[in-house]
């Protein structure tokens, strides 16, 4: 039976690094589910039909002051959706500290600042919905991403245990692994690359950024209320089995 407490519209949405790629895409999911939604960026427009509040997730006195703008329009945020994420490719031997740290930095590090700010109106409200965007390479590897898988699988450790923290208090987390997405993070890499992982996709395609939104959307939705914890993959099958 579907819990009924969870409003499938009208909630207050932030998704942060919305502005472009994957989290516009989800973005505009949420708006075109009559949500009410705001997006971090950095610098840039904010696209139509949404707020916009300046944030950088590595500093948390600005997440603060995003959030409290959020609250301020749309009341607190119901579905957190940490998708801001950044990459710094290169082998292990040639890999600084600061490219590693950096990496960490925004996408576990900042992940976790903004779910610790959000959690509280959560518990208050008594429901919440957190969608950590990973990938699939937190999971499978990938020569040369040895900062972002490390910090793409902590975001699972992070989502298992916030289930086990608040999930009893109508609070899921889930982590959404995308395979190859066409965006600007994989138009930067080398054509060699991208061909080598065409070839091992066996949906032999890369995807759009809405093929992850309806995913995220359908995640943080009612029907999902009994998930949280989960990892679920959206790679044209590139991590089957991991
Ligand atoms: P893009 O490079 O297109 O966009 C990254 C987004 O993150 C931008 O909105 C950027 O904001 C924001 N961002 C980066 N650093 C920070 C920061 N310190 N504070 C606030 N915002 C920040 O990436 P994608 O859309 O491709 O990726 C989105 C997410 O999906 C990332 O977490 C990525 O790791 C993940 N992913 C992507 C895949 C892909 O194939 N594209 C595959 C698997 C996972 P700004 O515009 O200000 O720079």
């Amino acid at each position: 039976m579907q819990n009924n407490t969870q409003p499938s519209t009208g909630r207050s949405v932030l998704v942060t690094g919305g502005n472009r790629g994957i989290g516009l895409a989800i973005a505009q999911a949420f708006v075109a589910n009559g949500d009410q939604v705001a997006i971090t960026y950095r610098s840039g427009d904010v696209p139509e039909g949404m707020l916009g509040v300046k944030a950088d997730v590595t500093d948390m006195a600005s997440i603060d002051a995003a959030f409290t703008e959020v609250e301020a329009a749309h009341g607190p945020v119901e579905v957190l959706v940490a998708n801001a994420g950044i990459t710094r490719d290169t082998l292990l031997l040639r890999m600084s500290e600061d490219d590693f740290t950096d990496v960490v930095d925004t996408n576990l590090t900042g992940a976790f600042r903004v779910i610790k700010r959000a959690s509280k109106g959560m518990i208050k409200l008594r429901r919440g919905r957190v969608v950590l965007i990973s990938s699939v390479v937190g999971l499978y590897g990938s020569p040369g991403q040895i900062n972002y898988a490390a910090s793409k699988s902590g975001l699972i450790g992070i989502a298992r245990s916030l289930t086990r923290e608040l999930g009893s208090r109508n609070i899921t987390a889930n982590v959404v692994a995308p395979g190859f997405i066409n965006t600007d993070m994989t138009r930067a890499l080398p054509e060699d690359t991208q061909k080598n992982y065409l070839s091992s996709i066996p949906a032999n395609r890369f995807a759009e950024p809405e093929e992850v939104a309806g995913v995220v959307r359908w995640i943080a939705s009612p029907e999902a209320a009994y998930i949280s914890g989960a990892v679920i993959p959206v790679d044209g099958g590139l991590g089957m089995g991991h």
